[in-house]
């Protein structure tokens, strides 16, 4: 009998010990990591102006991004976007987006596509 119950919590202990085992890279579900990840992108996306529906969209398509490996950023991710769209970036001479000065204006299509920006410095996350 003390073996059967042995047996039980071994099997128990399986089942909870990780429990993004079934998530990436073994399954398309989302780990906890990448969730909290998501979560932070929408508050941070959300607060730079994007509507609930596009923070998602972008969150998603980032996840993907990350997945894959993809070393390309959004300006919604760098230190240096200013603004609650419209938006701006303050590090426009090394970004060398515009000619203008510290209101240096970003069109939505520039913010919203991933790049590679001399510029860039990171968010968290
Ligand atoms: S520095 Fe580059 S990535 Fe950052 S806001 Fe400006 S243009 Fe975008």
């Amino acid at each position: 009998m003390p073996e059967i119950a042995a047996r039980t919590v071994a099997a128990s202990d399986t089942t909870t010990a990780d429990p993004d085992r079934w998530c990436w890279p073994r399954g398309m579900a989302m780990s906890g990591q990448e969730i909290d990840t998501f979560t932070a992108r929408l508050v941070r996306f959300t607060g730079k102006g994007l509507t609930l529906a596009d923070a998602e969209q972008q969150a998603d398509r980032l996840t993907a991004r990350d997945r894959e490996g993809d070393d390309r950023r959004l300006c919604l991710e760098c230190a240096h976007l200013q603004g609650i769209g419209p938006w701006g970036c303050g590090n426009w001479r090394k970004a060398d987006v515009c000619m203008r000065g510290s209101d240096a204006a970003l069109a939505r299509d520039l913010v919203l596509m991933l790049q590679r920006c001399d510029g860039f410095k990171t968010t968290t996350p």
